[in-house]
C-alpha cells in the first residue's frame, strides 16, 4: 500500500523566543520527526557545527543556491540570508516521514502559499519583556543588533494570525508536548485519512 506523504511543520516565531531550544528538544525527543538544516551566509556562533545547526554559505554561494532553484524558500533577516534547502524536504514528505522547519515569518508565508497543506505553529513567548531579557541573555549580540531583533520581534508577532496553531514557549518541555501534540492531532485529520479508508467510506472525487 501507498504510504501517506509526510507531514510538512512549519515553527516560526519572533528571534529570541527559543525556537531553536524547542526544535533541539524536538529532535532529541523520540518522535521520528526529520529536521530541516538551513543554509545561511551569517557567521558561526560558538559551538555551532556546518551540516548539523547550519549550512554556513557565502553571499556568492547563497546566490547560486537560489539561481539553482534549490532553496524551498529563503529570507533576508537582519542583513543576512537564510533559506530552506529543498531537497530533503521533498524526500521527506515523499518517503512518509514529517520534517520540520525552524524558519522565521517571511520565509513561513512563503512556504504557506506553496504547501498550503502545511501545518503553521507560531511559538509565542511569555511576554515582549521575557523575549527582551531572552535576546540579552544571548550576550552574542551588540545592544544595537538586540534592538534590530526587537523591532523585527514585534512585527514578526503581528503575523501570528497567519498561522494554523500558537504553541507558548513558557516551559520548552512543555512546548515540545504541545508541539508533539498538535503533530498527532493533525496525523488524524478526517482529510487527510479519508482516503486511506475508501473502501470502507464513500469520498468524492
Ligand atoms: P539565527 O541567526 O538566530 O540562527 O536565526 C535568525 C532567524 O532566521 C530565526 O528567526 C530563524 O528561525 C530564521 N531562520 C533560520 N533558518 C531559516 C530559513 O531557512 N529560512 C528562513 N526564512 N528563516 C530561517
Amino acid at each position: 500500500m501507498k504510504k501517506e506523504k509526510g507531514l510538512l511543520i512549519v515553527l516560526s516565531g519572533p528571534a529570541g523566543v527559543g525556537k531553536g531550544t524547542v526544535c533541539r528538544a524536538l529532535r532529541e525527543t523520540e518522535n521520528n520527526i526529520n529536521y530541516s538544516v538551513s543554509a545561511t551566509t551569517r557567521a558561526p556562533r560558538e559551538g555551532e557545527i556546518d551540516g548539523v545547526n547550519y549550512f554556513f554559505k557565502t553571499k556568492d554561494e547563497f546566490k547560486e543556491m537560489i539561481e539553482q532553484n534549490q532553496l524551498l524558500e529563503w529570507a533576508e533577516y537582519v542583513n543576512n540570508y537564510y533559506g530552506t534547502p529543498l531537497p530533503y524536504v521533498e524526500q521527506s514528505l515523499n518517503e512518509g516521514n514529517d520534517i520540520i522547519l525552524e524558519i522565521e515569518v517571511q520565509g513561513a508565508l512563503k512556504v504557506k502559499e506553496r504547501y498550503p497543506e502545511g501545518v503553521f505553529l507560531f511559538l509565542m513567548p511569555p511576554s515582549l519583556k521575557e523575549l527582551r531579557e531572552r535576546i540579552v541573555g544571548r550576550a552574542t549580540e551588540s545592544e544595537d543588533l538586540i534592538n534590530q531583533r526587537m523591532t523585527v520581534a514585534k512585527e514578526e508577532i503581528e503575523m501570528m494570525k497567519q498561522y494554523d496553531y500558537v504553541v507558548e514557549n513558557d516551559e520548552v518541555e512543555e512546548a515540545v508536548k504541545r508541539i508533539e501534540a498538535i503533530v498527532t492531532a493533525e496525523h488524524c485529520r478526517r482529510d487527510r485519512l479519508i482516503h486511506k479508508y475508501k473502501e470502507l467510506v464513500e469520498v468524492d472525487q
